[in-house]
């Protein structure tokens, strides 16, 4: 670790350092859980009652056409006795989570050198991925800076890191990611930070790539919910929101990416019941994070705008635009969207023939209210807002957990379909 890390870390906060379990609670194994996609023919909430006496985990709380869940061992014999139509993504979740790969050390490189690609071989703990990031804006420290978007809940500074070209800092339009708001869509970090790094390893040498890069700045937030995904890492691996707590409320954690101030208010579309896995919060935007991101995100629309935004999510293999809140609502400009959308799943497969589907996120998915892709489309103004879904889609693939060995061809093929779009749009 360098001194700038060092320092880096201070910013931080002590709680960003942590690595034990929190007092009082044990880590959750899914040691023996089973994990099914049961079809649902449209009416997800039918089969949800039917389980609803089983303390069976589900997943994939956005599809309508099925729903992934996790039962725990001595519950199976009672889910299968329900003859639901399902198949099954993990024999055993705790093994394959064990499997996923035990979080590896990073241990930093040495004053101004290049993090290596082995970095994209493994999972890593929240304080090796703010390692990461200083040692790789250290070393290309004349285009890039780190940055931050405010303090979650639990006190940890929300990092990225901000990149440009030859036109200087903060001269171009924005491309804006977010990665992990789900924490335990780890994925998702990944597959930003293998774009922020090979958009500046390979700036200097491929005319592509600096082609993008001179006409964008790019900021880019590996993991916008951080306590929720360091807790995924002591506790839980299958935690999905932050970690707020609120008086009166036994349940914590409300789902950051229901939290955004546009559409907010409208009902179906999130949970109000703090136990529920897409809570909404008690006001529009009150979560620490959400206050963090909403002024982080007008400061780039109020600079030079921005042009592309994408939260990174996994699973499903889904590429989304606006809407979220209304199924019969198209973007103004959904005959470009939709051709850049199916030119990047084109241009996606072409790597290892994974497919995506693409459109409107309400009517291809489930309605969502609070979301930031409606809010980086109605308030931040930004051209182009997507959700995408990364791997797996689940069936025959796994689904709630994605091993080690998938991070690199995950990253390269979105890398690749990031390389089209940015060219294209
Ligand atoms: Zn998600």
């Amino acid at each position: 670790m360098k001194l700038s890390t060092a320092i880096f870390q201070i910013l931080l906060g002590p709680l960003a350092l942590a690595g034990a379990v929190p007092k009082g609670e044990s880590k959750i194994t899914y040691g023996g859980y089973k994990a099914f996609r049961v079809a649902t023919h449209n009416n997800p909430a039918a089969i949800k009652e039917k389980i609803s006496k089983l303390s069976a985990v589900t997943y994939n709380i956005d599809n309508r056409e099925h729903l992934d869940v996790a039962v725990p061992p001595q519950e199976i014999a009672a889910f299968e006795a329900l003859k639901l139509e399902a198949s099954v993504l993990h024999e055993d979740l705790g093994a394959d989570i064990a499997k996923e790969g035990t979080v590896a050390a990073y241990e930093g490189v040495s004053a101004q050198a290049v993090p290596s690609l082995t970095w994209f071989n493994a999972y890593h703990a929240y304080a090796d991925h703010v390692t990461f990031f200083s040692d790789l804006q250290a070393a290309f420290s004349n285009q890039s800076e780190l940055v931050t978007a405010g303090t979650s809940f639990e006190g940890r500074t929300i990092f990225g890191i901000h990149l440009w070209g030859s036109g200087g800092k903060g001269s171009k339009p924005a491309v804006y990611y977010h990665g992990t708001v789900h924490a335990r869509e780890w994925i998702s970090t990944k597959v930003v930070e293998y774009i922020a790094y090979n958009l500046l390893t390979q700036y200097g040498t491929n005319t592509t790539v600096k082609a993008i890069l001179d006409k964008y700045d790019f900021y880019i937030l590996p993991v916008v919910n951080p306590d929720g995904f360091v807790y995924t890492q002591t506790t839980n691996r299958l935690w999905r929101k932050n970690r707020q707590t609120r008086s009166g409320q036994s349940c914590v954690g409300t789902d950051i990416n229901r939290n955004w101030p546009y559409k907010w208010e409208l009902t179906n579309g999130a949970s109000t019941n703090a136990c529920d896995e897409t809570y909404k919060g008690l006001a529009a935007g009150d979560s620490p994070e959400n206050k963090g991101l909403v002024a982080f995100t007008l400061g780039l629309k109020n600079s030079k705008g921005i042009k592309l935004f994408i939260d990174w999510h996994s699973y499903g293999q889904y590429i989304l635009f606006p809407y979220g809140y209304d199924c019969s609502l198209k973007p103004a400009n959904y005959a470009l969207q939709s051709s850049l959308a199916a030119g990047t799943a084109a241009r996606i497969k072409l790597s290892y023939g994974t497919s995506f589907t693409y459109g409107p996120s309400c009517s291809t998915l489930y309605a969502t209210t609070g979301d930031s892709v409606d809010y980086l489309d109605s308030v931040g103004l930004a051209q182009y807002a997507w959700t995408i879904e990364l791997r797996p889609t689940g069936s025959g693939t796994g689904g709630f957990v994605l091993p080690a060995a998938q991070i690199l061809p995950t990253a390269i093929e979105q890398w690749e379909g990031q390389k089209y779009l940015l060219a294209a749009a």
